[in-house]
């Protein structure tokens, strides 16, 4: 059994040259599964396109982030329009799809300093839920500085499959998630975070491997790729003290229950 990467950017400018090499070697170290998510509308074709060229190792999630990136390359808290940019393109490949993502709540000050933006990612993040639920999709959620009112939101509008990755909150806050039975998803860069804490925290039975793959590698400023996944594996198999093979297994398993379309591809 392999692992499954459930969160990662393989459509980001950075893997433009290279990413069939990247595939090839994710696939060498025994990577399963691929769950690419998007930020904005004007990277839904590269994923659709990726996902199509690697059918059953690719997978495609569509959602709008809560912090956009402005053509000159500022970033800023999301709009109302930017979702309704990507709602006809989410429309037209739902069928395709294996969750909603990334979207959420981020509430880092220079990205979301006044109550409007906060409210407006609030609106934002409450059509998608509404529109994963819709779909019948799991919803593949972002929190940087906002993990309570994330969870709660997500509880409220009634989200019932939902992956939180990289969650920056506190473990009492994380475990209202488990309570409501959302996975969290751990990358390599807990082995340089200090989120000790959260995995001891955390059920095995509610963690899922992730790499966030470019950013949040085991090393700082470097590019972070998919097959860098075991080194979150490692670090979770070290901190609950069990074997590599069982956090694989496990967090294998869980990915199956969180995106149940996967089993048709992974369970032969
Ligand atoms: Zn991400």
């Amino acid at each position: 059994m392999g692992a499954v990467d459930c969160h990662c950017h393989l459509a980001a400018p950075e893997f433009q040259e290279d990413i069939e090499d990247v595939l090839e070697e994710a696939k060498q170290a025994k990577v399963l599964a691929l769950v690419v998510v998007a930020e904005h509308s004007g990277e839904f074709g590269r994923i659709m396109q990726l996902s199509e060229r690697h059918p059953g190792f690719v997978f495609s999630c569509l959602g709008v982030h809560p912090v956009q990136r402005t053509p000159t390359g500022q970033e800023r808290s999301v709009t109302l329009k930017d979702l309704d940019e990507a709602l006809p393109l989410i429309e037209l490949h739902k069928d395709c799809l294996l969750a909603i993502g990334e979207v959420g709540l981020d509430f880092t000050p220079r990205f979301a300093s006044t109550d409007e933006q906060k409210e407006e990612q609030r609106r934002v993040l409450i059509k998608q839920i509404q529109l994963a639920k819709e779909l019948h999709l799991p919803l593949n959620v972002h929190s940087r500085s906002a993990g309570r009112p994330t969870i709660n939101l997500l509880k409220e509008q009634g989200a019932e499959r939902v992956l939180l990755h990289a969650f920056d909150g506190k473990p009492s806050v994380a475990m209202e998630g488990v309570k409501a039975g959302y996975f969290f998803s751990i990358p390599p860069s807990i082995t340089r975070s200090e989120q000790e804490k959260l995995v001891k925290h955390l059920p095995l039975e509610s963690i899922c491997l992730e790499t966030d793959s470019p950013a949040l590698g085991p090393e700082k400023q470097v590019r972070n790729e998919p097959k860098n996944i075991f080194f979150a594996a490692e670090y979770i198999a070290k901190i609950k003290g069990i074997s590599l093979e069982e956090v694989i297994d496990v967090t294998t398993q869980n990915a199956l229950k969180l995106f149940p379309k996967l089993k048709n591809f992974l369970c032969k």
